[in-house]
């Protein structure tokens, strides 16, 4: 069956993916109604058991991609191998876990299926408790799951199934030893699908060592994901940056806000300082045990507490629905993390808006992220607010003539020229329209 979606393209609806029954009346009751681009591509794949590689970032819908898939071979097969692990699912942190874990809940609440995760933060022995009973889907951190097959707490030799989420975060996060010893480890293994938001070199290297003729899936570019998602620069001074974020919040009324810092102590700073605004906040980190962080999102979600403030690695996996507001509180440093921010926002086709605080140390890194992606944002300024820190002077190279670059080359042993007229050489090459240019909007 075929139904139009809003902007009128024809799509397939979820029950023309010949997926068992008790699946759809879940989709049903979790209001998904359409199946979205990696859905429609990897689940007819997935459930013909072949190996894929997949890129798609969170937000796509990848988890119901090799969720359903799993459970519908777990349907048809429970009648003989109940409680035996049969799918491993493997996501660089717990919360991403979790958030996986969550999604098996939703998607087979109509069926009897055994599951449980591990990660570290927690002690291990209530998860060998859980194991020992028996499951049929296990959901795991890698460093914690080598601790249990070590310890002879899990045996993942009757797995079926294997996937590796988030590769390229995972191998980022230097897990590449210990996913290849789990490869070995779940040697019997007949399906192994990898997601990754990207598919750069070092990914592709571990598809091709472990997955056997893998289908390839690339759907929504990092450029399409940018698309949908309203996004505003705003200048301003780096001391100014908390007092502009509590203003922000307060006169827009935004009711819950994630907020992106690159460290930690700028994480419980911040937190701090929006406490004393007034405004409910709470942190996750690297530093904040699993117990805390997990109830920040529970507080978080509820509506508790207004902001959220997180790193990078904290937020993946953070699933909140029609999270309407991500801010960027300092730049990431690469263009990934960029779109893994701000993709928090506008998910599953939903409007979001995502506020960049830029101050001027960082005016050419998000230059080059525009010019990566193929966007370009006008600067705001704020009243108030307005930025005093000078811009920075950009030194354009000019290109030298060929005879000049060759006769310039300095013979070995030459001596260093004179800083002096080094310097002043420099400074008549550069105009100040050369530098303004560069920050033109
Ligand atoms: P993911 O990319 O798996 O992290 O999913 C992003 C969000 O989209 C989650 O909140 C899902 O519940 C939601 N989602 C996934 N597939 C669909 C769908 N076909 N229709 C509506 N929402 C969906």
């Amino acid at each position: 069956m075929y139904i139009k979606d809003f902007k009128g393209i024809i799509i397939k609806a979820f029950n023309s993916l010949d997926l068992d029954t008790n699946i759809i009346k879940a989709l049903k009751d979790l209001e998904y109604e359409t199946p979205t681009d990696i859905q429609i591509k990897a689940i007819p794949l997935a459930l013909k058991k072949k190996d894929i590689l997949a890129a798609a970032q969170s937000g796509t819908g990848k988890t119901a991609a090799f969720l359903l898939p799993i459970i519908d071979e777990l349907i048809e097969s429970n009648q003989e191998n109940n409680n035996t692990l049969r799918a491993l699912i493997i996501a660089p942190t717990r919360e991403l876990v979790n958030q996986i874990n969550k999604a098996i809940e939703d998607f087979a609440r109509h069926v009897e299926i055994k599951k449980t995760v591990v990660f570290g933060g927690v002690s291990s022995t209530e998860q060998a408790r859980k194991l020992a009973k028996g499951v049929d889907i296990l959901v795991a951190t890698p460093g914690r799951l080598l601790e249990h097959i070590r310890n002879k707490t899990v045996n993942l030799s009757s797995v079926q199934t294997l996937v590796v989420d988030e590769v390229d975060t995972m191998l980022e996060m230097g897990f590449l030893e210990d996913i290849e010893t789990i490869f070995a480890q779940a040697s019997t293994t007949r399906q192994i699908m990898m997601f990754s938001a990207t598919l750069n070199q070092n990914v592709k290297k571990l598809a091709k060592e472990f997955l056997s003729n893998p289908a390839v899936i690339e759907i929504a570019s990092q450029r399409s994901t940018v698309a949908i998602i309203d996004q505003q620069i705003i200048q301003v001074d780096p001391e100014q940056k908390s007092a502009l974020l509590s203003y922000l919040i307060g006169s827009r009324n935004y009711s819950q806000v994630l907020v992106f810092v690159n460290t930690k102590k700028e994480a419980d700073g911040l937190v701090e300082h929006l406490e004393l605004d007034g405004l409910p906040a709470s942190c996750i980190h690297g530093d904040v045990r699993q117990t805390a962080r997990a109830k920040a999102l529970r507080k978080f979600k509820s509506g508790d507490i207004k902001v959220l403030v997180a790193t990078d690695i904290a937020a993946r996996g953070i699933d909140i629905q029609l999270l309407p507001v991500v801010v960027n509180y300092e730049l990431p440093e690469t263009v990934t993390d960029y779109t893994h921010r701000i993709g928090r926002t506008g998910r599953a086709g939903n409007a979001g808006t995502a506020i960049t605080l830029l101050s001027v140390k960082d005016y050419r890194l998000m230059q080059e992220i525009e010019k990566e992606l193929i966007f370009s944002v006008k600067r705001d300024i704020i009243e108030d607010f307005e930025p005093t820190e000078k811009k920075p002077r950009i030194f354009k190279a000019r290109k030298k003539p060929l005879s000049h670059v060759k006769s310039s080359r300095k013979p070995q042993g030459a001596t260093k020229q004179d800083p002096k007229k080094q310097k002043k050489k420099k400074s008549t090459k550069t105009t100040k329209r050369d530098a303004n240019r560069n920050f033109r909007k």
